[in-house]
């Protein structure tokens, strides 16, 4: 378990002291601006020195559970070099990240094809959606040309056209089975929140839909706060609360890529589009009362049920 790759995935870095490097050579902020472009430079031509194609989210379906993980881990292994100490120097991941002041464990939860499916694609007009919510868009999505990204490449959405400024979007949204009873239930034991590589706007729509009394959801994170691996995938590095204790925080996610960098702090779930017979939640409620709300360090709960600690440190020997 020692190993450098557990290191990688587990250190707990203090963002507050990466300048600090002693008491007499504090570096001036013009000095701290230009070393941390130089960081950020550094991280983005490391990332684009390594090639991955994330796997699609239709993968991971419940049949092809044990695959998924393989594959992703395999590629998750491939980022053992790069330093994402450097990502985190960038100062927009920090906007909005609230302070984590809870006796309670965390729980963040992501918000597509974990809780509901937002059929942007159409895929599913014909089909009775659970609700339509409505968003403007804003300027980001003008800047980056979508709204809803799901870590891969498939469930982008485009939004075009030059009165976008003014456009009103509407999109017909699947709802997972249990969503309500998993939410009321998991705050008993945990503050929970949402961490989204989705746009607010967006997100806030479908968030006030679940939560309207905005009683169940107390934190929310959207894109800015997730690390963009070199346009391929989105990573929601947990080191970007202040003074985070990992032993305490779980993230459930249907991407694996989602927590690549805190392995053992993430929760895999099976990705839902609009299966009605779907009982994901239920299992996931089970695990997370049965065994994390309890858990003294939530990271060794979960190495022991699903190894991905192991199967990285096996897929390392295998190189
Ligand atoms: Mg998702």
């Amino acid at each position: 378990m020692a190993s450098n790759i557990k290191k990688l995935f587990q250190k707990s870095l203090k963002i507050d002291s990466i300048y600090k490097e002693s008491e007499n050579d504090i570096p001036s902020s013009n000095e701290i601006s230009n070393s941390r472009q130089s960081h950020l430079e550094e991280f983005k031509r490391q990332s684009s020195s390594i090639c991955i194609f994330p796997l699609n989210i239709r993968e991971n379906y419940s049949g092809n559970y044990g695959r998924y993980i393989e594959k992703t881990l395999t590629h998750i292994s491939e980022l053992q070099n790069i330093k994402f100490e450097y990502a985190l120097e960038d100062p927009t991941l920090y906007d909005g990240v609230p302070n984590l002041s809870s006796n309670k464990k965390i729980l963040l939860l992501d918000l597509d094809e974990t809780l509901i499916h937002a059929d942007f694609d159409e895929k599913y007009v014909n089909e009775k959606y659970d609700t339509i919510i409505k968003f403007k868009a804003c300027s980001e999505e003008k800047e980056r040309n979508d709204i809803h990204v799901d870590n891969e490449n498939d469930s982008t959405c485009s939004v075009s056209g030059e009165e976008e400024e003014e456009m009103i979007h509407s999109v017909g949204i699947f709802v997972r089975n249990g969503v309500h009873e998993f939410l009321e239930e998991v705050n008993k034991y945990f503050d929970v929140g949402i961490f989204t590589a989705s746009v607010k706007e967006y997100a806030d729509a479908v968030i006030s839909f679940l939560d309207p009394e905005n009683k169940l959801i107390k934190y929310k994170l959207y894109r800015n706060n997730c690390i963009n691996f070199n346009d391929s995938f989105m990573i929601k590095d947990l080191r970007i609360f202040k003074n985070v204790d990992l032993r305490k925080i779980i993230l459930i996610d249907n991407s694996m890529y989602s927590f690549a960098l805190q392995i053992n702090n993430g929760i895999l779930i099976n990705s839902f589009f609009n299966d009605k017979n779907d009982t994901e939640l239920n299992n996931a409620l089970e695990y997370l009362i049965s065994y994390i709300a309890s858990a003294e360090d939530v990271r060794e709960v979960n190495e022991e049920f699903f190894n991905f600690n192991q199967i990285l440190n096996d897929l390392k020997k295998c190189k």
